[in-house]
């Protein structure tokens, strides 16, 4: 069996869900199992919605549910001749009702806690997942709506719940393990989940990429499908960088850098289960199926290009910790960090000098009550809205020259540098800036370092005209060094 996750564009409207049916007939006879996300934008709605109760303006609220029930209503219709249409109608108009039930007390109580959060963010997966698995039937393909909430066990960290990867497996096998045998189509909702006792969670935002992983890992599946709006995992954000291309392969180890740091075409997570199964992950573009897409795999093939790509995780904050009397004593290093754990604060790079110790974390992680706790221990600042860039690739493993040549690119675009991270993992250099200038950086970066010309000398990548030795011919595994011809693809 294989998995196929379709992202929020690919089910946006009854166009898009048409194309999905088609690419779902192109594999059913490799036993699919498909996991959907919510219609484009509805989680934001959703959230929108939530807070507009949370404010006390039910009106507006109910209305927002209104216009959602509407486009859910629609698309359904559009897709569906009127026999089935009349069999999904009722369930999405009860899926609205309780919506409308939930947003109602929201605005009662006048708060919208985690737990009331995933319970309101669930109904978007629910009834894409009624939508989708109905237009499959409709057009002979036999999809049979599965509820997410009864396998993907997680714990209850409202918002963030963390899998129960025993359970989730042991549900699989009873829920959806009998419907592939019998070679129909189990189409779930991505993202969601639920506690032991049904209590509905979610487990991220994007996390659907993640949900498909964790099906795929359970199900022991052939591959894992990531279907999304761009042709593949490519050498950066192409929303950010026109000259973006497809990357064709691109190791586990690299993808999951990226992933890490800021490629949403991927949930951070998301390779996790598939590393440990050692099954290979497609990202593939919904509008061209016909695409050969990215395949992310454990080892791949060198190309002559310094680096694989490109991230920028934005919505970062540095928060500098200072020693008192101008030092930091022994162990202080370790009481930070213990306070950043304490609250959950995941810390994305660590920089420390003698007098002071800045951490890069997530700008949304950064509660009062972390900083209060931080004060207790030395003086602390704050700087927001920085970004951290990720340049990643197995070739950067004791390349000479390539930091020169990363923060030449960077010091060319007119970019100052605030933090910089190498070493910790050998296949990345991470560095900070301002979010503002992340742009700049990146297009300047992905023009120094993915000009075909460059890739061909070593050296010609240093933006400077600076000429260092050349280094040693690759002698791993190496079976296809070569540069690849060029193109838009690497
Ligand atoms: P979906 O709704 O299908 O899950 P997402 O919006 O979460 O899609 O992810 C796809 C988006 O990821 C693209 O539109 C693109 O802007 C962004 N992205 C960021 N980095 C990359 C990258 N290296 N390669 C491809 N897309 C990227
Ligand atoms: N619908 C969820 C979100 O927007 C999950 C996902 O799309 O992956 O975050
Ligand atoms: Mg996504």
């Amino acid at each position: 069996m294989i998995v196929m996750k379709f992202g929020g564009t690919s089910v946006e409207d009854a166009t898009a869900i048409e194309r999905v049916a088609e690419i779902v007939r192109s594999r059913a006879a490799e036993d699919p199992v498909v996991v959907v996300s919510a219609l484009a934008g509805v989680t934001d709605q959703l959230l929108a919605a939530g807070q507009a109760a949370a404010s006390g303006d039910r009106d507006r609220a109910l209305e927002r549910a209104q216009v959602l029930r509407q486009r859910h209503l629609c698309t359904a219709s559009e897709l569906l001749p009127s026999a089935p249409f009349g069999k999904v109608k009722p369930a999405l108009e009860s899926s609205f009702d309780l919506l409308q039930e939930l947003l109602t007390g929201v605005a009662t109580l006048r708060e919208l806690s985690p737990r009331s959060t995933d319970c309101l963010l669930s109904f978007g997966e629910l009834v894409s997942s009624d939508i989708v698995s109905a237009a499959l039937a409709a057009r002979g393909l036999a999809g049979e709506r599965v509820d997410a909430r009864e396998c993907l066990i997680t714990d209850a960290s409202h918002t963030k719940a963390a899998p129960l990867f025993d359970e989730t497996r042991a549900r699989l096998e009873a829920r959806v393990r009998p419907l592939v045998e019998r070679h129909s189509i189990p189409v779930m909702g991505g993202f969601i989940g639920a506690t032991l006792d049904g209590i509905p969670t979610t487990i991220g935002r994007g996390g659907s990429d993640y949900s498909a992983s964790i099906v795929g890992a359970a199900m022991e599946a052939e591959r894992i499908e990531i279907w999304t709006d761009v042709p593949g995992m490519m050498t950066t954000d192409p929303n950010l960088c026109s000259e973006a291309r497809l990357i064709q392969e691109i190791s586990f180890e690299e993808a999951a850098e990226l992933a890490s740091f800021g490629a949403k075409v991927l949930h951070p997570a998301t390779l996790l289960p598939a590393i440990e199964k050692n099954i290979p992950v497609y990202v593939l573009n919904s509008r061209d199926p016909a695409g050969a897409g990215t395949c992310i795999r454990a080892h791949v093939p060198r190309n002559h290009y310094p680096v694989r790509a490109i991230a920028a995780k934005r919505n970062s904050t540095i928060v500098n910790v200072a020693g008192e009397r101008g030092e930091i004593p022994r162990g202080f290093l370790r009481e930070v960090l213990a306070v950043f754990d304490r609250h959950e604060c995941q810390v994305d790079i660590v920089a420390s000098s003698q007098v002071r110790i800045s951490l890069a974390v997530e700008s949304g992680s950064v509660a009062p009550e972390l900083l209060a706790d931080l004060e207790r221990l030395a003086e602390v600042s704050c700087e927001p809205r920085q970004a951290i860039v990720s340049v990643v690739g197995e070739n950067l493993r004791g390349r000479q020259g390539i930091a020169a040549s990363v923060f030449g690119s960077v010091a060319a675009a007119g970019v100052n540098v605030r933090m910089i991270s190498q070493g910790a993992s050998e296949i990345t250099i991470n560095f900070v800036i301002q979010e503002e200038d992340v742009p700049a950086a990146v297009r300047r970066l992905h023009s120094d370092l993915f000009a075909d010309a460059k890739a061909e000398e070593d050296w010609r990548w240093l933006p400077s005209g600076v000429r260092l030795p050349q280094p040693a011919p690759a002698t791993d595994t190496d079976e296809s060094n070569e540069v690849n011809a060029h193109g838009p693809e690497i």
